[in-house]
């Protein structure tokens, strides 16, 4: 397998630092997390984009959240059709074997995804449109979004409605898994929609009273 090669020299030396401070001073913590397997409370569903960074966010440690990131943090529905299904797994592992009690979806200010999803239906984006972008495919499950939002005339107030809306189709989505359904019915397992303002630092949840968002 000559295409995989060593690491770059600045990966090796941030590890390093690492190994040598964080790591060395947590030691027996750490082996501690090795041997005792993970309990994550939560499962946390976002976008794949570097800047959101819901583990400094919510403070949190290694073993405390189940990550699962993909393009604009959406959640397909349920489809059992044998097919490889990456977002799918990640949400049957984190609900029935690993019964986390919460699950926070999260989409973000400035999303290229939705960005992404905008233009393809504008007509912007006429490669977003052909059968082999999977980015496209996958923004397909934006689509009916961007109708409800073109009533919007300022472009990026459109784009901020989407990415919030991209929050609660995939909520949605997620209603459509049997055993998601089951455990939010026996009230081991609650649903949180939240949208991240990247510049602002600013984090607002779905407030079902309302149907806005909130700022948390
Ligand atoms: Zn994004």
């Amino acid at each position: 397998m000559m295409n995989a090669r060593p690491l770059p020299s600045y990966l090796v030396q941030r590890y390093h630092g690492w190994r040598a401070t964080t790591h060395a001073e947590n030691k027996a913590w750490y082996r501690r997390l090795a041997e005792e397997g993970q309990r994550p409370r939560a499962m946390i569903i976002s976008c794949c984009d570097s800047r959101i960074h819901v583990t400094s966010i919510f403070g949190a440690d290694e073993g405390e959240f189940f990550i699962h990131r993909n393009i604009a943090g959406l959640v397909p529905p349920y489809a059992p059709d044998g097919d490889h299904h990456g977002t799918s797994a990640a949400v049957e592992y984190a609900v029935t074997v690993l019964k986390v009690a919460n699950l926070l979806v999260v989409g973000h200010s400035n999303c290229g995804g939705v960005r992404g999803c905008h233009d393809m239906c504008a007509g912007l984006a006429p490669q977003l449109e052909e059968k082999t972008s999977f980015i496209g495919r996958w923004m397909d499950l934006l689509r009916p979004s961007y109708e409800r939002q073109a009533g919007i005339a300022d472009e990026s107030e459109r784009l901020r409605a989407m990415e919030k809306e991209a929050v609660l189709v995939s909520i949605e989505n997620l209603m459509t898994f049997p055993f998601v359904q089951a455990a939010v019915e026996a009230e081991s397992l609650t649903l949180h929609g939240l949208w991240n303002d990247i510049g602002e630092g600013v984090v607002e949840c779905y407030d079902p009273e309302t149907g806005r968002f909130m700022p948390v």
